[in-house]
């Protein structure tokens, strides 16, 4: 799917949302709050450069998580007869869009990034989602567990802050069911094969499974990255020379390379200070004052921001399901 002007609109009031909690973070004293070392986080690393864009990896995640088809790319057509999602929604967790621009093209898999420090988690009052191990401590201190960011529908309240909180713009929302919930994907942890060792004994990812380039793989985070950085030092002319989610946002267990002369911006990523969001949100929650300035009035400006931008997501995901 073309990245749709909505779309990038979209990621860019969440951006903006985000964007709006960093500038006043900066304004606060170094947080206590620090993302939490994860010797066997799990991720992916996809590399747009490798990607044709044949969408094996959305159908397979389909199956694999027994999502119904979204036939809402072919409205218009007399019959619209087979899977193809226009972006995530609450029936599509993995999407596979394209970036045109002249002679510039790329293809972009979009799905939850898992952040190493996740706003979702961060707000989530009930605990729904939560990080895949999190608890679990070593003698260093330091945090077993996958770190996936995981969901749980028994404790889901349904009041959609992981929605706005996400600079992503990956929760979606089942709008059309009785009994909704929140849809984004868990690197199919539940396809866990516990009779292997290793990263594949706690997931199993369908796309990663699927893909007939391996341009997108799973792996531990540390040795998606030691890839990530070998290509690019091999092959200096061939990608933009960074690495999307090595720190950005406080980092990701999702990693993106993309080719040279494609911006991650380009291909729908937002720009995002290495500081996460999480980070901040919690500083000043545990902070009385901040240079005298009541978090209230923070709170305040934070909540117009989210609330502006909750009601053009409301709007358009209405209109979007509606279809
Ligand atoms: S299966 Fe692989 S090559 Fe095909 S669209 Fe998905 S990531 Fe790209
Ligand atoms: S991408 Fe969004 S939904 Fe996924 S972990 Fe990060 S904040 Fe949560
Ligand atoms: S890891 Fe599983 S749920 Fe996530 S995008 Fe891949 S196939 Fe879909």
């Amino acid at each position: 799917m073309r990245i749709s002007r909505r779309s990038l609109l979209k990621g860019a009031a969440a951006a903006g949302a985000a964007g709006a909690v960093t500038a006043l973070a900066g304004k606060a004293e170094a947080s206590e709050h620090e993302p939490k070392h994860r010797p066997d986080a799990v991720g992916m690393l996809y590399d747009s450069t490798l990607c044709v864009g044949c969408r094996a990896c959305v159908t397979k995640c389909k199956e694999a998580n027994q999502l119904p088809v979204d036939a809402s790319a072919m409205q218009g057509t007399e019959k619209p007869v087979y899977d193809a999602p226009n972006d995530l929604n609450g029936q599509t967790k993995n999407i596979i869009k394209v970036f045109k621009d002249g002679e510039r093209f790329a293809f972009m898999k979009q799905q939850c990034m898992h952040c190493v420090d996740p706003s979702c988690v961060s707000v989530c009052m009930m605990g729904a989602l939560h990080k895949e191990g999190e608890g679990t401590r070593t003698i260093a201190g330091e945090t077993k567990g996958t770190g996936i960011v995981a969901y749980d529908k028994a404790t889901c309240v349904g009041c959609r802050y992981c929605q706005i909180a996400c600079a992503f713009n990956v929760p979606k929302f089942e709008w059309l069911e009785p009994l909704p919930r929140i849809v984004k994907c868990e690197l199919c942890r539940h396809r866990a094969d516990k009779t292997k060792q290793g990263p594949l004994a706690v997931a199993n990812p369908a796309c990663c499974e699927v893909c007939p380039r391996e341009a997108v793989i799973y792996g531990k985070r540390e040795e998606l990255l030691a890839i990530a950085r070998r290509r690019l030092a091999a092959d200096p002319k061939r990608y933009n020379g960074k690495i999307y989610g090595e720190k950005d946002g406080g980092g990701t267990q999702v990693l993106y390379l993309a080719a040279a002369g494609i911006g991650f911006h380009d291909l729908g990523l937002p720009d995002l200070p290495e500081t996460s969001a999480a980070s901040f949100s919690e500083h000043v929650s545990h902070t009385p004052y901040l240079h005298g300035i009541t978090p209230l009035v923070l709170y305040g400006t934070a909540a117009f921001v989210i609330h502006r931008n909750k009601q053009k997501e409301e709007t358009a995901e209405r209109h979007e399901e509606g279809k």
